[in-house]
Protein backbone atom coordinates (compact mmCIF):
# COMPACT_ATOMS: atom_id res chain seq x y z
CA UNK A 1 0.00 0.00 0.00
CA UNK A 2 3.08 2.36 0.84
CA UNK A 3 4.61 1.29 -2.73
CA UNK A 4 1.16 2.14 -4.58
CA UNK A 5 0.80 5.51 -2.34
CA UNK A 6 4.47 6.34 -3.42
CA UNK A 7 3.26 5.49 -7.21
CA UNK A 8 0.41 7.51 -7.06
CA UNK A 9 2.14 10.63 -5.58
CA UNK A 10 5.18 10.23 -8.60
CA UNK A 11 2.36 10.26 -10.97
CA UNK A 12 0.96 13.00 -9.52
CA UNK A 13 3.72 14.84 -9.36
CA UNK A 14 4.77 14.15 -12.72
CA UNK A 15 1.58 15.41 -14.35
CA UNK A 16 1.60 18.19 -12.40
CA UNK A 17 5.29 19.52 -14.11
CA UNK A 18 4.01 18.50 -17.89
CA UNK A 19 0.92 20.80 -16.70
CA UNK A 20 3.17 23.60 -15.91
CA UNK A 21 5.55 22.55 -19.21
CA UNK A 22 2.67 22.75 -21.36
CA UNK A 23 1.66 26.73 -19.68
CA UNK A 24 5.22 27.20 -20.36
CA UNK A 25 4.99 26.29 -24.28
CA UNK A 26 1.64 28.00 -24.56
CA UNK A 27 2.99 31.19 -23.54
CA UNK A 28 5.72 30.74 -25.84
CA UNK A 29 3.54 30.24 -29.00
CA UNK A 30 1.37 33.48 -27.68
CA UNK A 31 4.84 35.20 -27.76
CA UNK A 32 6.25 33.92 -30.74
CA UNK A 33 2.56 34.99 -32.79
CA UNK A 34 2.81 38.26 -31.56
CA UNK A 35 6.12 39.23 -33.04
CA UNK A 36 4.80 39.66 -36.46
CA UNK A 37 2.05 41.57 -35.18
CA UNK A 38 3.62 43.80 -32.56
CA UNK A 39 7.38 44.58 -33.49
CA UNK A 40 10.30 42.89 -32.01
CA UNK A 41 11.21 42.85 -28.64
CA UNK A 42 14.36 40.89 -29.00
CA UNK A 43 14.68 41.03 -25.17
CA UNK A 44 12.00 39.42 -24.11
CA UNK A 45 11.94 37.25 -26.84
CA UNK A 46 15.98 35.77 -25.61
CA UNK A 47 14.22 35.57 -22.29
CA UNK A 48 11.20 32.92 -23.78
CA UNK A 49 13.18 31.28 -26.17
CA UNK A 50 15.45 30.13 -24.04
CA UNK A 51 15.94 26.49 -26.09
CA UNK A 52 15.22 27.67 -29.79
CA UNK A 53 19.26 29.70 -29.31
CA UNK A 54 20.23 28.84 -32.85
CA UNK A 55 16.91 30.24 -34.10
CA UNK A 56 16.94 33.02 -31.70
CA UNK A 57 20.52 34.23 -33.09
CA UNK A 58 19.55 34.05 -36.71
CA UNK A 59 16.37 35.89 -35.78
CA UNK A 60 18.97 38.27 -34.24
CA UNK A 61 21.36 38.58 -36.98
CA UNK A 62 18.52 39.39 -39.53
CA UNK A 63 16.60 41.83 -37.56
CA UNK A 64 19.58 43.88 -36.89
CA UNK A 65 20.34 43.49 -40.67
CA UNK A 66 16.81 44.87 -41.21
CA UNK A 67 16.73 47.31 -39.31
CA UNK A 68 19.89 48.51 -40.59
CA UNK A 69 18.78 48.92 -44.21
CA UNK A 70 15.39 50.50 -43.10
CA UNK A 71 17.26 53.29 -41.66
CA UNK A 72 19.81 53.30 -44.61
CA UNK A 73 15.94 53.11 -47.13
CA UNK A 74 14.86 56.08 -44.79
CA UNK A 75 18.17 58.08 -45.14
CA UNK A 76 17.80 57.86 -48.89
CA UNK A 77 14.43 58.73 -48.62
CA UNK A 78 15.10 61.90 -46.53
CA UNK A 79 17.87 62.86 -49.21
CA UNK A 80 15.21 62.93 -51.28
CA UNK A 81 16.78 59.46 -53.39
CA UNK A 82 13.72 57.96 -52.95
CA UNK A 83 13.91 55.99 -56.16
CA UNK A 84 17.44 54.82 -54.34
CA UNK A 85 15.31 54.25 -51.17
CA UNK A 86 12.74 52.29 -52.87
CA UNK A 87 15.20 49.82 -54.93
CA UNK A 88 16.99 49.07 -51.55
CA UNK A 89 14.05 48.29 -49.83
CA UNK A 90 12.37 45.84 -52.57
CA UNK A 91 16.36 44.48 -52.68
CA UNK A 92 17.32 43.94 -49.32
CA UNK A 93 14.48 45.40 -46.56
CA UNK A 94 12.31 42.51 -48.19
CA UNK A 95 13.82 39.27 -48.50
CA UNK A 96 15.13 40.37 -44.26
CA UNK A 97 11.46 40.54 -43.82
CA UNK A 98 10.72 37.67 -45.44
CA UNK A 99 13.25 35.34 -43.55
CA UNK A 100 12.35 36.65 -40.05
CA UNK A 101 8.94 36.22 -40.73
CA UNK A 102 9.98 32.44 -41.97
CA UNK A 103 11.92 31.97 -38.55
CA UNK A 104 9.21 33.39 -36.26
CA UNK A 105 6.79 30.65 -37.83
CA UNK A 106 9.94 28.37 -37.67
CA UNK A 107 9.62 29.39 -33.64
CA UNK A 108 5.84 28.87 -33.32
CA UNK A 109 5.89 25.34 -35.10
CA UNK A 110 8.48 24.09 -33.02
CA UNK A 111 6.91 25.42 -29.92
CA UNK A 112 3.55 23.73 -31.13
CA UNK A 113 5.63 20.14 -31.72
CA UNK A 114 7.04 20.29 -28.20
CA UNK A 115 3.47 21.25 -26.85
CA UNK A 116 2.05 17.56 -28.74
CA UNK A 117 5.11 16.11 -27.46
CA UNK A 118 4.39 16.93 -24.30
CA UNK A 119 0.74 16.13 -24.35
CA UNK A 120 1.80 12.59 -25.43
CA UNK A 121 4.30 12.64 -22.87
CA UNK A 122 1.45 13.28 -19.87
CA UNK A 123 -1.30 10.45 -21.49
CA UNK A 124 2.13 8.15 -21.22
CA UNK A 125 2.71 9.25 -17.72
CA UNK A 126 -0.91 8.51 -16.90
CA UNK A 127 -0.97 5.24 -18.07
CA UNK A 128 1.77 3.79 -16.58
CA UNK A 129 0.78 4.98 -13.29
CA UNK A 130 -2.62 3.92 -13.53
CA UNK A 131 -1.56 0.55 -14.61
CA UNK A 132 1.23 0.61 -11.69
CA UNK A 133 -1.12 1.85 -9.47
CA UNK A 134 -3.84 -1.24 -10.23
CA UNK A 135 -1.46 -3.79 -9.91
CA UNK A 136 0.23 -2.83 -6.96
CA UNK A 137 -3.39 -2.62 -5.68
CA UNK A 138 -4.37 -6.32 -7.08
CA UNK A 139 -0.66 -7.39 -5.42
CA UNK A 140 -1.91 -5.98 -2.14
CA UNK A 141 -5.09 -7.79 -1.73
CA UNK A 142 -3.65 -10.62 -2.73
CA UNK A 143 -1.36 -10.33 -0.24
CA UNK A 144 -3.71 -9.11 2.45
CA UNK A 145 -5.56 -12.31 2.03
CA UNK A 146 -2.17 -14.85 1.91
CA UNK A 147 -1.37 -12.65 5.53
CA UNK A 148 -5.14 -13.20 6.71
CA UNK A 149 -5.19 -16.98 5.57
CA UNK A 150 -1.89 -17.84 7.53
CA UNK A 151 -2.44 -15.69 10.77
CA UNK A 152 -6.37 -17.17 10.93
CA UNK A 153 -4.24 -20.83 9.89
CA UNK A 154 -1.90 -20.58 12.45
CA UNK A 155 -4.51 -19.35 15.35
CA UNK A 156 -7.56 -21.45 14.21
CA UNK A 157 -5.47 -25.21 13.28
CA UNK A 158 -3.78 -25.60 16.99
CA UNK A 159 -6.78 -24.54 18.11
CA UNK A 160 -8.52 -27.58 16.46
CA UNK A 161 -5.68 -30.31 16.92
CA UNK A 162 -6.12 -29.15 20.76
CA UNK A 163 -9.74 -29.85 20.76
CA UNK A 164 -9.46 -32.75 18.90
CA UNK A 165 -6.83 -34.11 21.52
CA UNK A 166 -9.35 -32.69 24.48
CA UNK A 167 -11.96 -34.66 23.04
CA UNK A 168 -9.73 -37.97 22.87
CA UNK A 169 -8.55 -37.66 26.79
CA UNK A 170 -12.67 -37.55 27.40
CA UNK A 171 -12.36 -40.92 25.88
CA UNK A 172 -9.57 -42.17 27.90
CA UNK A 173 -6.82 -41.83 25.30
CA UNK A 174 -4.17 -40.83 27.43
CA UNK A 175 -1.06 -41.72 24.96
CA UNK A 176 -1.27 -39.76 22.04
CA UNK A 177 0.38 -36.26 21.88
CA UNK A 178 -0.78 -32.89 20.15
CA UNK A 179 1.88 -31.29 17.57
CA UNK A 180 1.85 -27.71 17.65
CA UNK A 181 4.73 -26.24 16.47
CA UNK A 182 3.95 -22.41 17.00
CA UNK A 183 6.33 -20.78 19.14
CA UNK A 184 3.55 -18.29 20.68
CA UNK A 185 1.06 -18.70 23.29
CA UNK A 186 -0.98 -21.46 21.95
CA UNK A 187 2.64 -23.34 21.39
CA UNK A 188 2.68 -23.54 25.25
CA UNK A 189 -0.89 -24.37 25.66
CA UNK A 190 -0.23 -27.27 23.69
CA UNK A 191 2.60 -28.31 25.46
CA UNK A 192 0.97 -27.88 28.85
CA UNK A 193 -2.18 -29.82 27.53
CA UNK A 194 0.18 -32.91 26.53
CA UNK A 195 2.17 -32.43 30.00
CA UNK A 196 -1.35 -32.85 31.92
CA UNK A 197 -2.35 -35.15 29.32
CA UNK A 198 0.54 -37.80 30.80
CA UNK A 199 0.25 -36.84 34.19
CA UNK A 200 -3.37 -38.02 33.96
CA UNK A 201 -2.55 -40.73 32.14
CA UNK A 202 -0.34 -41.90 34.96
CA UNK A 203 -2.50 -41.31 37.25
CA UNK A 204 -4.94 -43.02 35.82
CA UNK A 205 -2.72 -46.24 35.12
CA UNK A 206 -1.72 -46.22 39.04
CA UNK A 207 -5.45 -45.86 39.64
CA UNK A 208 -6.21 -48.55 37.76
CA UNK A 209 -3.37 -50.59 39.38
CA UNK A 210 -5.17 -49.86 42.73
CA UNK A 211 -8.47 -51.07 41.64
CA UNK A 212 -7.11 -54.25 40.53
CA UNK A 213 -5.29 -54.49 43.60
CA UNK A 214 -8.34 -53.71 45.64
CA UNK A 215 -10.75 -55.99 43.79
CA UNK A 216 -8.05 -59.05 44.29
CA UNK A 217 -7.71 -58.36 47.35
CA UNK A 218 -11.10 -58.46 47.85
CA UNK A 219 -11.91 -61.32 46.30
CA UNK A 220 -9.09 -63.39 48.29
CA UNK A 221 -10.53 -62.12 51.27
CA UNK A 222 -13.79 -63.13 50.53
CA UNK A 223 -12.93 -66.76 49.75
CA UNK A 224 -10.91 -66.96 52.82
CA UNK A 225 -13.91 -65.93 54.96
CA UNK A 226 -16.19 -67.81 53.43
CA UNK A 227 -14.80 -71.35 54.61
CA UNK A 228 -14.55 -70.29 58.72
CA UNK A 229 -18.37 -68.72 57.98
CA UNK A 230 -19.97 -71.42 56.74
CA UNK A 231 -18.93 -73.30 59.66
CA UNK A 232 -20.18 -70.95 61.79
CA UNK A 233 -23.73 -70.86 60.27
CA UNK A 234 -23.78 -75.18 59.49
CA UNK A 235 -22.43 -75.46 63.27
CA UNK A 236 -25.27 -72.91 64.84
CA UNK A 237 -27.72 -74.23 62.77
CA UNK A 238 -27.40 -77.88 64.07
CA UNK A 239 -27.54 -76.42 67.63
CA UNK A 240 -30.40 -73.95 66.95
CA UNK A 241 -32.66 -77.35 64.93
CA UNK A 242 -31.68 -79.00 68.18
CA UNK A 243 -29.84 -82.08 66.33
CA UNK A 244 -27.89 -82.00 69.02
CA UNK A 245 -30.73 -82.02 71.91
CA UNK A 246 -32.66 -79.64 72.96
CA UNK A 247 -31.17 -75.97 74.07
CA UNK A 248 -31.95 -73.71 76.87
CA UNK A 249 -34.64 -70.67 75.21
CA UNK A 250 -31.32 -68.17 76.09
CA UNK A 251 -28.69 -70.25 74.40
CA UNK A 252 -31.36 -70.40 72.03
CA UNK A 253 -32.06 -67.25 71.26
CA UNK A 254 -27.82 -66.47 71.20
CA UNK A 255 -27.37 -69.03 68.41
CA UNK A 256 -30.15 -67.83 66.71
CA UNK A 257 -28.76 -64.31 66.51
CA UNK A 258 -25.11 -66.23 65.74
CA UNK A 259 -26.94 -68.07 62.57
CA UNK A 260 -28.80 -64.65 61.52
CA UNK A 261 -25.37 -62.72 61.63
CA UNK A 262 -23.93 -65.50 59.68
CA UNK A 263 -25.83 -65.20 56.86
CA UNK A 264 -26.06 -61.49 56.63
CA UNK A 265 -22.46 -62.01 56.76
CA UNK A 266 -22.21 -64.62 54.17
CA UNK A 267 -24.67 -62.44 51.75
CA UNK A 268 -22.30 -59.32 52.27
CA UNK A 269 -19.29 -61.45 51.25
CA UNK A 270 -20.74 -62.90 48.39
CA UNK A 271 -21.98 -59.27 47.17
CA UNK A 272 -18.45 -58.11 47.57
CA UNK A 273 -17.01 -61.03 45.90
CA UNK A 274 -19.60 -60.47 43.05
CA UNK A 275 -18.54 -56.93 42.70
CA UNK A 276 -15.71 -57.24 42.45
CA UNK A 277 -15.07 -60.10 39.97
CA UNK A 278 -17.14 -58.19 37.77
CA UNK A 279 -14.61 -54.96 38.36
CA UNK A 280 -11.69 -57.14 37.59
CA UNK A 281 -13.48 -58.32 34.31
CA UNK A 282 -13.60 -62.28 35.82
CA UNK A 283 -17.30 -62.46 35.99
CA UNK A 284 -18.64 -64.85 33.35
CA UNK A 285 -22.17 -64.99 32.43
CA UNK A 286 -23.38 -68.58 32.71
CA UNK A 287 -26.01 -68.06 29.40
CA UNK A 288 -28.97 -70.61 28.81
CA UNK A 289 -32.07 -70.17 27.18
CA UNK A 290 -34.86 -69.96 29.54
CA UNK A 291 -38.49 -69.02 30.15
CA UNK A 292 -38.28 -65.40 31.66
CA UNK A 293 -42.25 -65.13 33.22
CA UNK A 294 -41.18 -68.56 34.95
CA UNK A 295 -38.19 -66.97 36.41
CA UNK A 296 -39.86 -64.06 37.85
CA UNK A 297 -42.68 -66.04 39.01
CA UNK A 298 -40.17 -68.40 41.08
CA UNK A 299 -38.66 -65.07 42.52
CA UNK A 300 -41.60 -63.76 43.26
CA UNK A 301 -42.43 -66.66 46.13
CA UNK A 302 -39.07 -66.25 47.49
CA UNK A 303 -40.55 -62.78 48.86
CA UNK A 304 -44.04 -63.13 48.96
CA UNK A 305 -43.86 -65.02 52.81
CA UNK A 306 -42.41 -61.70 54.04
CA UNK A 307 -44.44 -59.51 52.36
CA UNK A 308 -47.46 -61.25 53.33
CA UNK A 309 -46.64 -60.97 56.68
CA UNK A 310 -46.66 -57.13 56.31
CA UNK A 311 -49.75 -56.75 54.82
CA UNK A 312 -48.34 -55.73 51.39
CA UNK A 313 -50.37 -56.80 48.14
CA UNK A 314 -48.60 -58.37 45.20
CA UNK A 315 -49.61 -57.44 41.71
CA UNK A 316 -47.74 -59.40 38.74
CA UNK A 317 -48.37 -57.93 35.34
CA UNK A 318 -46.53 -59.90 32.58
CA UNK A 319 -47.28 -59.27 28.74
CA UNK A 320 -47.82 -62.34 26.31
CA UNK A 321 -45.08 -61.27 24.25
CA UNK A 322 -42.52 -61.66 27.36
CA UNK A 323 -41.17 -65.29 26.68
CA UNK A 324 -38.41 -67.11 26.54
CA UNK A 325 -34.82 -65.46 26.85
CA UNK A 326 -31.18 -65.66 26.81
CA UNK A 327 -29.57 -65.10 29.95
CA UNK A 328 -27.99 -65.79 33.12
CA UNK A 329 -30.61 -67.28 34.86
CA UNK A 330 -29.28 -67.29 38.35
CA UNK A 331 -27.85 -63.66 37.97
CA UNK A 332 -31.25 -62.84 37.02
CA UNK A 333 -32.80 -64.05 39.62
CA UNK A 334 -30.16 -62.44 41.86
CA UNK A 335 -31.05 -59.11 39.99
CA UNK A 336 -35.16 -59.80 40.84
CA UNK A 337 -34.45 -60.55 44.21
CA UNK A 338 -32.54 -57.56 45.12
CA UNK A 339 -35.41 -55.44 43.93
CA UNK A 340 -38.15 -57.55 45.41
CA UNK A 341 -36.55 -57.10 48.44
CA UNK A 342 -36.54 -53.67 48.48
CA UNK A 343 -39.58 -52.85 47.63
CA UNK A 344 -40.43 -54.85 50.58
CA UNK A 345 -38.31 -53.40 53.07
CA UNK A 346 -38.77 -50.19 51.82
CA UNK A 347 -42.88 -50.65 51.98
CA UNK A 348 -45.10 -49.69 54.95
CA UNK A 349 -47.40 -52.02 56.51
CA UNK A 350 -50.62 -52.77 53.51
CA UNK A 351 -48.61 -51.10 50.67
CA UNK A 352 -48.65 -52.38 47.36
CA UNK A 353 -45.48 -54.06 45.18
CA UNK A 354 -46.71 -54.61 40.90
CA UNK A 355 -44.38 -56.22 39.05
CA UNK A 356 -44.68 -55.40 35.63
CA UNK A 357 -42.68 -57.21 31.69
CA UNK A 358 -42.99 -56.69 28.62
CA UNK A 359 -41.20 -56.31 25.35
CA UNK A 360 -39.40 -52.90 24.02
CA UNK A 361 -36.78 -51.94 22.08
CA UNK A 362 -35.39 -55.71 21.58
CA UNK A 363 -35.25 -55.83 25.06
CA UNK A 364 -37.35 -57.85 28.17
CA UNK A 365 -38.19 -54.41 29.90
CA UNK A 366 -39.04 -55.44 34.08
CA UNK A 367 -39.95 -52.98 36.44
CA UNK A 368 -41.08 -53.39 39.84
CA UNK A 369 -42.80 -50.74 41.44
CA UNK A 370 -43.66 -49.97 45.46
CA UNK A 371 -46.23 -47.61 46.97
CA UNK A 372 -43.12 -47.36 49.59
CA UNK A 373 -41.15 -44.53 51.33
CA UNK A 374 -39.48 -43.03 48.10
CA UNK A 375 -35.99 -41.72 47.15
CA UNK A 376 -35.07 -38.07 46.99
CA UNK A 377 -33.88 -36.64 43.35
CA UNK A 378 -30.22 -36.18 44.64
CA UNK A 379 -30.15 -39.63 45.91
CA UNK A 380 -31.44 -41.53 42.87
CA UNK A 381 -27.91 -41.54 41.22
CA UNK A 382 -25.92 -42.67 44.43
CA UNK A 383 -28.01 -45.08 45.23
CA UNK A 384 -26.62 -47.25 42.60
CA UNK A 385 -23.34 -46.54 44.12
CA UNK A 386 -21.54 -49.19 46.66
CA UNK A 387 -22.03 -48.95 50.56
CA UNK A 388 -24.60 -46.45 49.94
CA UNK A 389 -27.59 -46.19 51.70
CA UNK A 390 -30.03 -43.06 51.83
CA UNK A 391 -33.52 -42.71 53.74
CA UNK A 392 -33.79 -42.38 57.45
CA UNK A 393 -35.08 -46.06 57.78
CA UNK A 394 -32.64 -47.13 60.55
CA UNK A 395 -34.28 -50.18 60.89
CA UNK A 396 -34.58 -51.36 57.30
CA UNK A 397 -31.09 -49.59 56.37
CA UNK A 398 -29.42 -51.99 59.24
CA UNK A 399 -31.06 -54.93 57.15
CA UNK A 400 -29.00 -53.94 54.23
CA UNK A 401 -25.78 -53.84 53.00
CA UNK A 402 -25.60 -50.95 50.34
CA UNK A 403 -24.52 -53.12 48.00
CA UNK A 404 -27.81 -54.54 46.49
CA UNK A 405 -28.07 -52.28 44.00
CA UNK A 406 -24.86 -51.48 42.49
CA UNK A 407 -24.30 -55.00 42.45
CA UNK A 408 -28.22 -55.29 40.48
CA UNK A 409 -26.39 -52.59 38.26
CA UNK A 410 -24.04 -54.16 37.07
CA UNK A 411 -25.35 -56.88 36.81
CA UNK A 412 -28.06 -55.98 33.96
CA UNK A 413 -25.33 -53.99 32.43
CA UNK A 414 -22.80 -57.22 32.21
CA UNK A 415 -26.20 -58.76 30.16
CA UNK A 416 -25.98 -55.03 28.09
CA UNK A 417 -29.02 -53.54 29.57
CA UNK A 418 -29.79 -50.68 31.73
CA UNK A 419 -31.38 -49.79 35.21
CA UNK A 420 -32.98 -46.93 36.49
CA UNK A 421 -35.27 -45.47 39.18
CA UNK A 422 -38.05 -43.23 39.00
CA UNK A 423 -39.50 -42.06 42.72
CA UNK A 424 -41.21 -39.82 44.72
CA UNK A 425 -41.03 -39.59 48.28
CA UNK A 426 -43.62 -40.71 50.02
CA UNK A 427 -45.06 -41.71 46.88
CA UNK A 428 -43.26 -44.90 46.39
CA UNK A 429 -40.54 -46.24 43.76
CA UNK A 430 -40.63 -47.89 40.53
CA UNK A 431 -36.87 -49.74 39.52
CA UNK A 432 -36.66 -50.77 35.76
CA UNK A 433 -34.37 -52.96 34.45
CA UNK A 434 -33.46 -54.53 30.57
CA UNK A 435 -32.17 -57.50 29.34
CA UNK A 436 -31.39 -57.62 25.77
CA UNK A 437 -33.12 -60.74 24.30
CA UNK A 438 -30.46 -61.07 21.82
CA UNK A 439 -27.28 -62.51 23.96
CA UNK A 440 -25.13 -59.76 21.59
CA UNK A 441 -26.75 -56.55 21.18
CA UNK A 442 -27.09 -53.97 23.91
CA UNK A 443 -30.00 -51.21 25.00
CA UNK A 444 -30.34 -47.99 23.97
CA UNK A 445 -30.54 -45.20 26.48
CA UNK A 446 -34.01 -45.47 27.32
CA UNK A 447 -36.54 -42.48 27.18
CA UNK A 448 -37.64 -42.78 30.72
CA UNK A 449 -41.21 -41.47 29.73
CA UNK A 450 -41.55 -44.18 27.54
CA UNK A 451 -41.07 -46.94 30.48
CA UNK A 452 -43.53 -49.72 30.64
CA UNK A 453 -46.25 -49.07 33.13
CA UNK A 454 -48.03 -52.52 34.63
CA UNK A 455 -51.31 -53.04 32.49
CA UNK A 456 -54.12 -55.20 33.13
CA UNK A 457 -52.60 -56.37 36.72
CA UNK A 458 -53.18 -59.94 37.94
CA UNK A 459 -53.29 -60.55 41.55
CA UNK A 460 -50.99 -63.44 42.87
P1 LIG B 1 -29.50 -52.16 50.87
O1 LIG B 1 -28.83 -53.47 51.07
O2 LIG B 1 -29.23 -51.18 51.93
O3 LIG B 1 -30.92 -52.30 50.49
P2 LIG B 1 -29.24 -51.34 48.18
O4 LIG B 1 -28.06 -51.08 47.34
O5 LIG B 1 -30.14 -52.46 47.74
O6 LIG B 1 -28.71 -51.56 49.62
O7 LIG B 1 -30.05 -50.02 48.29
C1 LIG B 1 -29.39 -48.83 48.58
C2 LIG B 1 -30.34 -47.84 49.24
O8 LIG B 1 -31.33 -47.42 48.29
C3 LIG B 1 -31.15 -48.40 50.35
O9 LIG B 1 -30.43 -48.37 51.57
C4 LIG B 1 -32.33 -47.47 50.38
O10 LIG B 1 -32.01 -46.30 51.10
C5 LIG B 1 -32.55 -47.12 48.94
N1 LIG B 1 -33.60 -47.96 48.31
C6 LIG B 1 -33.42 -49.08 47.58
N2 LIG B 1 -34.62 -49.55 47.13
C7 LIG B 1 -35.55 -48.74 47.64
C8 LIG B 1 -36.99 -48.70 47.54
N3 LIG B 1 -37.69 -49.60 46.86
N4 LIG B 1 -37.64 -47.68 48.17
C9 LIG B 1 -36.96 -46.74 48.85
N5 LIG B 1 -35.61 -46.74 48.99
C10 LIG B 1 -34.93 -47.71 48.38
Amino acid sequence: MLASGYVALRALNEVNQRKDEMVQLQRKIGAYRQLNRFGYDLDRLQFVAQDEKEIFENLRTDYEEFIRIVSQVITLIRQGRGDEGRELQFSEATPHSERLERLTNELVNKAEADMVVSVDASKETYATSRNAVAILAVASVAMALLLGYAISSSIVRPVQAMETRMQELADGDFHSKVDVPNRDELGVLAADLNRMSEQLGKAYRELEAVSRHKSEFLANMSHELRTPLNAIIGFSEVLKDGLLGQLAPKHEEYVTDIHTSGQHLLSLINEILDLSKIESGKMELDRSRFYLPATIEGTLTLVRERATRHGLKMNLSLDETLGEIDADERKVRQILLNLLSNAVKFTPDSGQISIAGAIANDAAQISVKDTGIGISPEDQETIFEEFRQVGNDREAKSEGTGLGLALARKLVELHGGLMWVESEIGQGTTFTFTLPLNAQSSVQAPNVDAVVTASGNAET
